[in-house]
């Protein structure tokens, strides 16, 4: 486990950038005394006087210079954030007024705080565990009601209770097991053996449902990513703006992340999305758009849902698409695309396709995007809206322990079968333990821990 830190740290609690206000927050042993040497409550009462979660009316003063009017407020160990003592400085929010602030505390003797140090404390003094610590940040970031849902849950603690009752059902077989490796004339595991295979099983199906979850998760977390693909000049990018047209307000909108791809985050029915329009997929002899296409078959071989959009005056089904991703692998649906411009005459689907969904569209209409909009949302939505509700894991560490929890348990229950002895019983159930605390922060390796936390903001 990391060491406890002893120093008092400070940072910039808000975004930056010119706003009413900024909040500084300082945490530590020595929060009170360094905010003492530059902060003057009007009144004149002390720090030491001033009641837990008050907002004290002052200024920030040095050397005999007022800088800001601002309001102070404390919180004392162990009611607070950190488990700290923590002060915070609200203060008018300028950018170089702020930046002043901080350096007199920085001044005053406390150190800058590293990207989720202020969380990273929390989680040292087990004020909270790592799935809630993951959570706050998760909150930070959240982009749809959906995964406020989610991540609002496991930051009450859902999720840590759901590892813990699994946790007490292993560590009870456990107890036993010690017990008769101690005492074997006793014979525990024979007199407890259906008490023992019924938890065992219990804990492997809560885990296989836990594992199950996370795919829904993440995808809850980071999007649904919906790739719009075909040939050039077939309407994607219509297509794109179109379903765009209404989240717009929601939309954050991010910079293409190779050259000519370009990904926006919308939501879908309350579905975090990401819409990622590629590059025309078409045979070229042009190295440079050959690189294009293949960013956009890369792209189209990590979507969720894939929309192929076709141009009905000028099909073309000869993409390079269905020689290089296994289409009926990925959930796709078949845009037939400019139908304004064609006649009344049923559209013939090659056979290969008959298959996939087919929706026949005018990327102009917007009543048309409104039935494709709601096509995408049957085909995502699936069991997303239901499971949200409930505890899941939500990101791949978490996934990734409970895998390992359950090779363990599965293999202390072959253990157990085969009677291959006590000994090799308590090794697989310790090491389903070891998983299963992983997954909390209680086991974790300081290593990943470190890299957990300076994924956070600052003064986070
Ligand atoms: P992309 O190259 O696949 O992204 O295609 P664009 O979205 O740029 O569209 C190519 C051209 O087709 C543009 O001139 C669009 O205005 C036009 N277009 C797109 N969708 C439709 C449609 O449903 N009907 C008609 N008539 N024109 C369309």
């Amino acid at each position: 486990m990391i060491s406890h830190h002893q120093d008092t740290i400070t940072g910039i609690a808000t975004a930056f950038g010119e706003a009413g206000v900024s909040i500084i927050r300082i945490s530590g042993d020595l929060a009170l005394p360094l905010a003492e040497k530059v902060f003057k409550a009007k009144s004149g009462v002390l720090l030491q006087q001033i009641k837990n979660r008050i907002l004290t009316y002052g200024w920030i003063e040095n050397e005999g210079r007022t800088l800001d009017e601002v309001l102070l407020c404390i919180m004392r160990k162990p009611y607070s954030f950190t488990a700290e003592d923590i002060v915070e400085i609200h203060c008018h929010g300028g950018v170089y007024l702020t930046q002043v602030i901080l350096n007199l505390v920085l001044d005053a003797g406390a150190r800058l705080a590293n990207p989720g140090e202020f969380t990273q404390r929390a989680f040292l003094n087990g004020r909270i565990d790592l799935t809630q610590a993951e959570a706050t940040n998760d909150l930070i970031q959240a982009k749809s009601l959906l995964e406020l849902d989610l991540v609002i849950n496991q930051l009450k603690g859902k999720l840590f209770q759901r590892i813990s009752e699994l946790k007490n059902q292993i560590t009870w077989v456990l107890a036993l097991v010690n017990a008769d490796i101690d005492f074997p004339e006793e014979d525990q595991i024979f007199a407890h053996r259906d008490e023992i295979d019924e938890r065992l099983t219990s804990a492997n199906s809560d885990l296989v449902t836990l594992i199950g979850s996370a795919d829904t998760g993440i995808k809850i977390r980071e999007g649904y990513k919906i790739v719009l693909t075909g040939n050039p000049n077939v309407g994607k990018s219509s297509i794109l703006n179109g379903l765009l047209e209404e989240s717009r307000a929601i939309v954050s909108q991010m910079p293409g992340t190779t050259r000519d791809t370009i990904e926006e985050s919308c939501t879908i029915g309350g579905i975090p999305a990401s819409l990622i329009d590629t590059a025309g997929i078409q045979p070229t002899t042009d190295v440079i758009e050959q690189e294009g296409i293949n960013r956009a078959l890369a792209a189209v071989e990590k979507a969720d849902l894939i929309l192929w959009v076709i141009d009905m005056i000028d099909p073309s089904f000869e993409s390079q698409l269905e020689n290089s991703v296994d289409l009926s692998a990925i959930p796709t649906i078949i845009v037939l695309n400019k139908s304004d411009l064609y006649g009344p005459e049923t559209f013939p689907v090659p056979e290969f396709l008959i298959k996939q969904k087919c929706i026949t569209i005018c990327a102009k209409l917007d009543k048309d995007i409104e039935r494709l909009r709601d096509e995408i949302y049957q085909q995502i939505s699936g069991q997303g809206q239901k499971l949200a509700e409930e505890t899941m894991l939500t990101n791949l560490r978490q996934k990734k322990s409970a895998e390992a929890a359950l090779i363990s348990l599965n293999q202390a229950k072959d253990t157990l079968e085969q009677g291959f002895g006590q000994e090799l019983l308590a090794v697989d159930l310790s090491q389903t333990l070891q998983a299963l605390g992983e997954i909390v922060g209680e086991t974790t390796p300081d290593e990943m821990l470190e890299q957990i936390f300076s994924e956070f903001c600052i003064g986070k």
